[in-house]
């Protein structure tokens, strides 16, 4: 068994020269932020998406979008899928095994860090300048919008969109605790040998076998 937690290699970001002035600076580049800095800029916006880690960056997470999801998006991410399921396996304390199978696909199974890196990659493809490894230092507001300082770079945005994620700058400003009492989540790519006994179009959910959470088991391409 081998577990690992790291980017694959991806093809490389289009690189703009740094704007002085945008009409948004869009904050995180996780999936919400990098999907509204695509669309702000297919629509002929300036646009800057500042990111504080290094893209591509990993997110612990099943990687499992619903298929609602995907038929939304305003572009095909075939090129990133690695499984596409219908049939989930339930059980509760690792017992009392049972399935669910629908009659049309459920769940498209991706990599964070590929396909985040994809909606990104789009942004950037768009027209959007996409700064990472970015920390914005200070935000003021002017009468015509915000001066924004990031590591090395300063500019002026007529609009800020906080994309920020689960723990950052907007949650705290909207009065949220900066993390809740049970807010851990743990995630590893485990390759699967031939004697594990997997079935690479099945969903694994088990309840309660810790209490207050879940487990999950997610089939891609080779883990
Ligand atoms: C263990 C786990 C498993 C999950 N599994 C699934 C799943 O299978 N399917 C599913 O649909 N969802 C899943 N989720 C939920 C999913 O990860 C989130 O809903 C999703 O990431 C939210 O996207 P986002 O763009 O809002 O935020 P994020 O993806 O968190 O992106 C926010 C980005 O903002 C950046 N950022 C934060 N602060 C700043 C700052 N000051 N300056 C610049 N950048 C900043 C962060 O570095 C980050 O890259 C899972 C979550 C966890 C924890």
């Amino acid at each position: 068994m081998h577990c690992t937690q790291s980017p694959r290699p991806q093809q490389a970001l289009p690189r703009h020269h740094p704007v002085l002035h945008a009409d948004v600076t869009v904050i995180g580049a996780g999936p919400a932020g990098a999907l509204l800095a695509y669309l702000l800029a297919a629509h002929g916006l300036q646009v800057v998406l500042v990111e504080k880690a290094s893209l591509p960056r990993v997110k612990p997470c099943g990687g499992g979008l619903n298929w609602k999801t995907v038929t939304l998006l305003p572009f095909a991410i075939d090129a990133v899928v690695e499984r596409v399921v219908s049939r989930v396996l339930f059980t509760q304390h690792l017992r009392q095994p049972f399935t669910r199978t629908a009659s049309q696909p459920l769940v498209t199974l991706v990599t964070r860090s590929i396909f985040d890196h994809l909606l990104v990659q789009k942004a950037a493809a768009a027209g959007a300048h996409v700064y990472d490894a970015c920390h914005i230092t200070r935000l003021e507001a002017h009468p015509h919008g915000i001066a924004i300082q990031g590591t090395g770079l300063s500019w002026h945005s007529r609009y800020v969109a906080f994309a920020d994620g689960a723990k950052g700058i907007l949650r705290r400003q909207l009065g949220f605790a900066a993390s809740a009492p049970h807010d851990m989540g743990l995630d590893m790519d485990v390759e699967a040998d031939p004697a594990c006994p997997w079935t690479p179009e099945t969903l694994y959910l088990d309840w309660g076998t810790t209490a207050q959470t879940y487990a999950w088991a997610f089939p891609k391409a080779d883990h």
